[in-house]
């Protein structure tokens, strides 16, 4: 069994999050979804919410289950028997960003191998915070989550 985590905020979840997810597929037979719990950043969904959105954009697809999460990733994918971390990469800003949280979990265990996916062309404009800005100003955001998330 191949299991991966796929570990975020997902405040919400977007299309960009969506694709990464669809195309893991081909390679695992059971991706997490982890939400990380942060006390030190606001959130504009509740955990709740944001679970709820997860679940109805995968509720056709049994390979992925959400879970949230507050210890560190490697731990968590330690107690769910996963041997690799799922991310996505939109540009270089999130590779710089990506390398040291990489070099860190593979020094706290090297048996288990970050994946990163380069984004869909079409999806890598797309970035939570730039949709949580738009819906806290009234704007529509349905352009950029999935088609199954209902606010
Ligand atoms: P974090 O706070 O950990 O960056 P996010 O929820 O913003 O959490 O993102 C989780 C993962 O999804 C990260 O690997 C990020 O690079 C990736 N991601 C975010 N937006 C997109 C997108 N539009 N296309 C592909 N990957 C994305």
């Amino acid at each position: 069994m191949k299991i991966a985590v796929f570990p975020g905020s997902f405040d919400p979840i977007t299309k960009g999050h969506e694709s990464i997810v669809n195309r893991a597929c081909t390679l695992f037979d059971t991706i997490y979804i982890a939400i990380g719990i942060n006390a030190n950043k606001s959130n504009l969904f509740s955990l709740d919410k944001r679970t709820k959105f997860i679940e109805d954009t995968f509720k056709k697809n049994p390979k992925i289950k959400v879970v949230s999460y507050q210890e560190l990733t490697v731990k968590l994918c330690q107690e769910l028997g996963a041997k690799f971390i799922l991310r996505g990469l939109r540009n270089t800003s999130d590779l710089n960003y990506e390398f040291p949280i990489s070099h860190a979990n593979r020094l706290l265990d090297p048996s288990i191998e970050t994946v990163f996916f380069i984004t869909d062309p079409g999806f890598s404009a797309i970035n939570s915070s730039i949709v949580r800005d738009i819906y806290k100003h009234g704007g529509d955001i349905k352009a950029f989550i999935p088609d199954a998330v209902e606010l």
